[in-house]
């Protein structure tokens, strides 16, 4: 199979390229690296293939590829993608971008929870294969266990978003408002008799005063968070949230949220300063009561990657943290427990959790590696 990538220099496409190089899989394929800025010159050195950068605005030269990963954005997306189709091109497409998501002809790819969506899609010819929204596969990949059991009526989920899911020049300004507060208390710091609302009074200046560096997200994330995440829907709604419902459902194959059959997911989305783990806290409505062995046990065996965490002091402040998690595959959750609501004429219904994960590695780059390993054998 031959594959073109496009955006295999940016961040997620450089998790992409890290994940493709320990799994091997460019032995798999012959592989044709695009460029938007410098065709023309040297194409990585990753497995057999063109040695040469293509144009990725070339749709000749596009066309020649079996499939196409891209990690380009939304904008190459929404340009080149019709025209590529256009053509007459009938390869398979496999996109982290949000562009086509919700397209009618487009499947939503996280194999371990929706597999049987995905061979159905390959089985019907689908030929456009996209990543979801981080925050929303972390999600599922947490709780996958309960959703394939069919027993989430609906779940919130209060979200902890790392400074990577807005891009890497957001997690450089993370590091950067952080060094700033921390040179502009320094002096105070190093004196171990000041006082510790005059650091705070240092603190709060540097935050609000004019020397913050703030270009990327406009506001103080270093000592504070941003309540809102993505475009404002109009309705009280984020572009986050929204997706929180929409993509789960698809990804699912189930209906749209409100319709039979559907999950209903709510929740607000808050960015905090951790570089690139997404943490939530979510409650859950579970369609009946179970005990919480048989709970701990369906979520624990739903997949490798899943990581259960028992519900203590110690386990929690160890495992379930963005520091213990980043750069690992794992999928933590814990903070299990059956709510107080819960407790009177609906029985044990209502749980809490608290789930972690990558979002670089589940919740961008992952899924769409482990794509195109379905797609190669699809195709052998
Ligand atoms: P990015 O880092 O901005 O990279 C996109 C492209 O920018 C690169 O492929 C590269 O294209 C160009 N570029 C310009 N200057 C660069 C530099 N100094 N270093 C590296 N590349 C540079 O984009 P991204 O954050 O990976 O996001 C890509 C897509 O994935 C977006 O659609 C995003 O919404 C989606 N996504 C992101 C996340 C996330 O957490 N960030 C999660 C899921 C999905 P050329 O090589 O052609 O110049």
């Amino acid at each position: 199979m031959k594959v073109g990538f496009v955006g295999w220099r940016g961040m997620v496409g450089s998790v992409l390229m890290e994940r493709m190089t320990a799994e091997k899989d460019f032995d798999l394929i012959e592989s044709v690296f695009f460029s938007t800025s410098s065709p023309g010159a040297a194409a990585p050195r990753l497995g057999k293939g063109d040695p040469v950068l293509r144009d990725a605005n070339d749709i000749d030269a596009l066309r020649g590829c079996d499939t196409i990963i891209t990690c380009q954005g939304g904008d190459y997306t929404k340009a080149v993608y019709p025209q590529l189709r256009a053509a007459g091109w009938t390869g398979y497409w496999v996109d982290a971008a949000s562009t086509l998501r919700m397209a009618d002809d487009a499947v939503l790819i996280l194999d371990p929870v929706n597999m049987p969506v995905i061979t159905k899609a390959l089985a019907a010819g689908t030929r456009n294969y996209i990543g979801g929204n981080c925050t929303v596969s972390l999600m599922m990949l947490a709780i996958d266990g309960l959703l394939k059991a069919d027993l989430v009526e609906w779940v919130t989920a209060m979200t902890y978003q790392a400074a990577s899911g807005a891009g890497a020049p957001n997690m450089r300004e993370l590091l950067a408002q952080m060094g700033h507060v921390h040179a502009m208390t320094r002096d105070l710091l190093a004196d171990p008799k000041s006082a510790i609302l005059d650091i705070d009074r240092k603190v709060n200046e540097a935050l609000r005063g004019p020397g913050l560096p703030k270009q990327e997200f406009g506001l103080p994330l270093a000592g504070s968070l941003i309540p809102w995440i993505a475009d404002d829907m109009g309705n009280g709604v984020s572009k986050e949230e929204w997706k929180g419902s929409a993509e789960c459902n698809k990804i699912l194959g189930k209906p749209p949220m409100g319709q039979p059959g559907s999950v209903v997911v709510e929740g607000l989305c808050v960015r905090i300063g951790a570089m690139r783990c997404h943490s939530q806290a979510l409650t859950i409505k579970l369609k009946h009561d179970l005990p919480m062995g048989e709970i701990e046990r369906m979520i624990g065996a739903a997949h490798r990657w899943v990581k259960l965490v028992p519900n203590t002091k110690e386990a929690s402040m160890c495992d379930l943290s963005p520091a213990a998690v980043s750069g690992t595959m794992d999928i933590p959750i814990g903070r299990l427990r059956k709510l107080a609501m819960g407790a009177g004429r609906h029985g044990g219904e209502y749980l809490s959790a608290f789930t972690v994960g990558d979002q670089l590695l589940w919740g961008a780059a992952e899924p769409l590696r482990r794509m195109l390993r379905i797609l190669v054998k699809e195709s052998a």
